[in-house]
């Protein structure tokens, strides 16, 4: 089949490549915010189609038969967008979306639904590990009354005032490693959007361990679609579409 998958997670690079060992022709479309993304064997598309009706024309232009949503649990504008094409085309659709993380009964998770929010609940004086990427960081980095550790894969692009301290790091993270780290620099609060998953989930017992507090920001709502929550099941659900298309 010829299948678009939209990227910007790991588990949209695993996919990508194990449909193109199946034989499909795959499409990864990328966001490009990333300055050097990880790749994926197939095709690539790079940049925004100016909205649903954009997406709707590059969809029928190029004759992808299947679509799957394997973006970020955060992005929910691309996420909102790909259903109505798909709805409007009548095309076949798939989510693929990490669990999210659940707090255990010995965590002290305050959930909050922004960035902003998140901020906000910060008291003054407190040492905080944001893992929410480098984009709308703004919110954290105005919060001068507080040493602020901003880990991202790449930097932002702003210049940063001194209580904030860029680390740059690649998942997967160690537990052991977090624990050193949190301790090192003394974190009273992680904040952390709720993107579910292994490679990223040491922070969260790390945080557990060292009695940081997590301020987790919640998942927007995404419109319904099927949606599975592994890269195997992703596999299989293509597989079943294929074979009852044939
Ligand atoms: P967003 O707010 O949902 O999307 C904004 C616009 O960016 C979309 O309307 C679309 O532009 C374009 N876009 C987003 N994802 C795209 C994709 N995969 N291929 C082509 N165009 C895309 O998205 P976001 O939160 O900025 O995230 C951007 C990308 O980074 C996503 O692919 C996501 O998987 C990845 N990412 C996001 C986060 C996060 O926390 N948000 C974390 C890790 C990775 P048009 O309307 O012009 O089509």
């Amino acid at each position: 089949m010829r299948i678009l998958v939209f990227g910007g997670t790991g588990d949209a690079i695993d996919l990508a490549n194990g449909l193109v060992r199946h034989g499909h022709q795959v499409t990864t479309s990328l966001a490009g915010r990333t300055r050097k993304p990880r790749l994926p064997n197939g095709h690539i598309h790079k940049g925004g189609f100016g909205g649903t009706q954009g997406l709707v024309d590059f969809i029928n232009r190029n004759g992808f038969e299947f679509i799957v949503d394997a973006t970020h649990p955060f992005a929910a504008q691309m996420s909102t967008h790909i259903v109505d094409a798909c709805v409007e085309l009548n095309m076949p659709m798939l989510r693929v979306v990490r669990e999210a993380w659940q707090a255990n009964v010995d965590d002290d998770w305050q959930h909050v639904s922004s960035i902003e929010a998140a901020a906000k609940q910060l008291p003054s004086g407190a040492h905080v590990l944001v893992t929410v990427g480098r984009q709308h960081i703004e919110p954290m980095v105005l919060r001068d009354d507080c040493k602020i550790f901003i880990r991202a894969i790449e930097h932002p692009e702003v210049i940063l005032p001194s209580h904030v301290c860029v680390i740059l790091e690649r998942p997967p993270f160690r537990l052991s490693d977090e624990m050193a780290f949190m301790r090192e620099h003394e974190i009273t609060h992680l904040v952390s959007k709720n993107a579910g998953g292994d490679q990223t989930a040491a922070k969260l017992e790390a945080a557990r361990m060292v009695g940081a507090k997590v301020i987790m920001i919640e998942r927007p709502i995404l419109p319904e679609a099927p949606e599975v929550y592994s890269v195997a099941a992703a596999m299989q659900f293509v597989a079943d579409h294929s074979a009852s298309a044939a």
